[in-house]
């Protein structure tokens, strides 16, 4: 069956391509995505969840990409205050750490002050830190300050070796939950949101593209004036296999690997962890009762869907950990793994830590357009959006102008200092639901919450309790407003209580979508059977 004609057709529902669609749609323009699995199963849940400058680009001097990311952490935390929040990172001092070694900071250091050899003085961290508070504005989210360890709680779980450290702001986001409300958001305004349907080929027929997917109502062909290539790291075989295309451009896949243990300390802040070969990594609290800590940077050589975190990688996370915590970090405390694929810009840099992570959009217009997308992260994809839109711009007079910053996705509509107070109307509104659990609802669905529990009285009311408070109402609302199909959706990407149910729970689950025909009501009549591209893509385990 073919479609009307669509003004843009998006290749792949991660954060670039739900960002760009929903732009699109905002502007008039007619849009068309199909997602290959569920929305967010690529790279685009697989993130260390971070709005953040980066502040080890600055070693690069990568000035502009941190800017961009740093003006950004404000005007997404406006639109979504209840899917990201302010978090403080405790960077502790040891003039003993050493830095990546092929930075030009590196460089000009080696020049200038040898005797260094490859560290770094403690004033330069404070430099980079002043840059780090100054580059971008910063009106919601407070300063650098400096830490005493040996009196801050920050220091408790920290070796007695670490006594300074300094403090500095970045901001959480729930990554998956991102891409499904740009999602959303973009259906809302007129986009159609396809997944499960992988695209199979695009070809150039006169001033259009025409496009097969399959999907679960089998094949189906469309036609539109522009194509966007937002495959992350499938972005290559996108090129050659299904767009088949002549270019040079070159993807570089680094893959990066988390690990999640049992808690391994009592406050809400983070720590920036400075290793002794160069890279860092970040210890975060985790869905109330975890630690993540993540990530390595490895080139990746296989396909995406074979990205794991490798029991070296899982090795190497919790002996990096373990030279700052005082209780070593094991693997055999290790309860979830997760591991994704960045796919960089090739620009010939010699290792993985060092290729940019800038992005970089080419438009090939031999006919009718297509726009391919390297690169980029979760903190830059509203940017990144508009940035895609400039480049269509000659194609699409007629589009509308900019108009998503600060424009609130479903459910942000609230300030954002308002989280306390919402939560609290929603108790008011709901006195049978424990703290944890509207706080719970809050922070995924923020004013959205109040629609999904309706008119119930009790707890009862919301239906099966499938455990960790996920309810049938909760259930319902993903599969018919989110997109979800499959209890991996629903605990891996739509939430996180995957952490927190066991086989038993989880089981009765999957029972539900089967037996209440929740997993169909978003195929329409027919139904249809899954195809094997739609199995999800189960979540690492070891
Ligand atoms: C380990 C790690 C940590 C990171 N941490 C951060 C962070 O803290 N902060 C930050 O800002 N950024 C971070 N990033 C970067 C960020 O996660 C990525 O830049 C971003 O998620 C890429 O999104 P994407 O939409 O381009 O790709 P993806 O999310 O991979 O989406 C591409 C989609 O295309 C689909 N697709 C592919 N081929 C087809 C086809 N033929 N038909 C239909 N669909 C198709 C795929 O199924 C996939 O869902 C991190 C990245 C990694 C790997």
């Amino acid at each position: 069956m073919t479609q009307a004609v669509a003004d843009l057709f998006v290749i792949g529902g991660g954060i670039n391509g739900c960002g760009i669609a929903r732009d699109a749609a905002g502007r008039g323009l007619s849009v068309t995505l199909a997602e290959q699995g569920d929305l967010a199963q690529g790279t685009s849940s697989a993130s260390t969840k971070l709005f953040h400058g980066g502040l080890r680009y600055l070693e690069y001097f990568e000035f502009h990409l941190v800017r961009e990311a740093l003006e950004e952490r404000e005007t997404l935390l406006c639109a979504m205050p209840h899917i990201s929040w302010p978090m403080r990172f405790v960077l502790p001092y040891s003039p003993q750490m050493r830095f990546e070694n092929d930075t030009p900071t590196s460089r000009l250091l080696s020049a200038v002050m040898p005797w260094m050899k490859g560290r770094r003085p403690a004033w330069l961290i404070r430099l980079g830190l002043f840059l780090y508070d100054h580059l971008g504005g910063r009106r919601i989210l407070p300063g650098t300050r400096r830490l005493d360890l040996s009196r801050d709680p920050a220091g408790q779980p920290l070796r007695p070796g670490f006594r300074r450290a300094w403090e500095y702001s970045d901001c959480w986001v729930q990554d998956s939950r991102l891409v499904v409300l740009n999602a959303r958001d973009a259906e809302a305004r007129g986009a159609r949101i396809l997944t499960q349907t992988r695209v199979v080929s695009a070809r150039r027929v006169g001033d259009l593209w025409e496009i097969a997917t399959e999907g679960p109502q089998g094949a189906a062909r469309h036609q539109a004036r522009a194509l966007v290539n937002a495959a992350g790291p499938w972005i290559g075989a996108v090129i050659h296999d299904v767009v088949h295309l002549e270019t040079r451009e070159g993807v570089r896949l680094v893959r990066g690997s988390h690990i999640v243990v049992p808690k391994l300390y009592d406050h809400d802040r983070c720590y920036f962890f400075q290793g002794t070969d160069g890279r860092i990594i970040f210890a975060i609290p985790y869905e109330q009762d975890f630690t993540l800590i993540g990530t390595t940077d490895k080139d990746h050589h296989g396909t995406p869907e074979e990205a794991r975190c490798t029991e070296e990688e899982r090795d190497y996370l919790c002996a990096f950990a373990s030279r700052y915590f005082t209780r070593p970090v094991r693997p055999g405390d290790v309860v979830w793994t997760y591991s994704g694929v960045r796919p960089l810009y090739d620009d010939g840099a010699s290792s993985a830590t060092a290729a940019t992570r800038d992005y970089v959009l080419r438009v090939d217009a031999a006919g009718a357009p297509v726009l391919n997308i390297f690169g980029g992260k979760i903190t830059t994809y509203r940017r990144l959006a508009e940035h895609a839109l400039e480049k269509l711009a000659p194609f699409f007079p007629q589009a509308g102008a900019a108009w998503t910053a600060r424009v609130p996705l479903p459910g942000g509509d609230f300030p954002v200092d308002g989280v306390a107070a919402l939560t609290g109307r929603i108790r008011a509104a709901h006195p049978y639901l424990s703290a944890a659990h509207a706080a719970r609802l809050v922070r995924t669905y923020g004013t959205e919450a109040l629609a999904l529990l309706g008119a119930a009285r009790s707890f009862e009311d919301l239906g099966p309790d499938f455990g960790a408070t996920l309810t049938g109402a909760e259930v319902n609302w993903l599969v018919a407003h989110e997109f979800a199909r499959s209890a991996a959706d629903i605990l891996w990407r739509r939430t996180k209580l995957g952490l927190h149910l066991d086989p038993a729970q989880v089981a009765a689950l999957d029972a539900y979508l089967l037996t209440s025909g929740a997993g169909a009501q978003r195929l329409g009549p027919g139904g249809g059977p899954r195809g094997p591209e739609e199995t999800p893509r189960p979540p690492d385990r070891l």
